[in-house]
């Protein structure tokens, strides 16, 4: 029997993330990915068990565990005073109560795990360089047409293109994105560098009126 085709479009975390899901489900999928090749941008975020717990059923919990960190606790403490307003634990912890642990990791380190997963995919192909500029569909179908004028035809088009979703503009045409005045700034620096509160087992962030702050280890504990 043929597979069914999804084409995707964005070859972020989630673009890629959602390729090795339908490639595990049956699918055979193509990625639109307008970037000619990914650079290493970014900078932390944070992975919850419900996100380890399927990237472990991916098989990928080795690579994550050779890149991210893994805090033993998160200490929510006041920005102004640096008093603890409450804690967390995670490490073990986290592992025993919810079956998976509790990760943080470079953004751009977690992209490459699910790439070089994606790359050992023979039914995922993925195609840098591709911007997707529209789409057609009938009642059982539908085709992507990219800015190169080529058409992906496909069973299903899923969008991944970012916050900035063209696709999803086609599909709703509910406005752009509204900003809403918050700034987050990040920096990234070397743990060796750091007080002892902010050692890699610790994940403390902080609350006042005007602002929040988060100190998280990332890349086995290195930044
Ligand atoms: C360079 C970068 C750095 C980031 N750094 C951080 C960070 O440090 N911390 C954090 O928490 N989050 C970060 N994020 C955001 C975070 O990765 C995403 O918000 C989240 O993972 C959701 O990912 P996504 O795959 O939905 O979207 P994105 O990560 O935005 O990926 C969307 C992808 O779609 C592609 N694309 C867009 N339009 C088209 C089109 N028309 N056709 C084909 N491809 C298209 C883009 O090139 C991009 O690769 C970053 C995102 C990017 C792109």
């Amino acid at each position: 029997m043929t597979k069914q085709k999804v084409v995707i479009c964005g070859a972020g975390i989630g673009g890629l993330a959602a390729a090795l899901a339908c490639q595990r489900a049956g699918w055979q999928v193509d990625v639109l990915e307008r970037a000619e090749q990914f650079s290493h941008i970014g900078a932390g975020i944070q992975l919850g068990p419900n996100v380890t717990r399927i990237l472990q059923a991916w098989g990928l919990g080795r690579a994550l565990s050779e890149v991210a960190a893994f805090p033993s606790q998160l200490q929510v403490r006041d920005a102004i005073s640096g008093a603890e307003l409450g804690r967390l634990r995670l490490g073990e912890h986290a592992v025993q109560r919810y079956e998976a642990p509790y990760a943080t990791v470079h953004r751009g380190d977690a992209h490459q795990v699910l790439l070089d997963a994606v790359k050992l995919c023979p039914d995922i192909a993925l195609h840098h360089g591709v911007a997707a500029s529209g789409y057609t569909e009938t009642a059982d179908a539908v085709q992507v047409t990219s800015t190169q004028g080529r058409e992906w035809p496909g069973d299903m088009l899923l969008g991944a293109d970012g916050v900035w979703s063209a696709l999803r503009e086609w599909l709703l045409a509910d406005g752009k994105p509204v900003p809403t005045g918050h700034l987050a700034y990040r920096a990234l620096v070397a743990q060796k560098t750091c007080l002892n509160h902010c050692a890699a087992s610790m994940s403390p962030h902080g609350s006042a009126p005007t602002c929040t702050w988060c100190n998280t280890p990332y890349r086995v504990a290195t930044i």
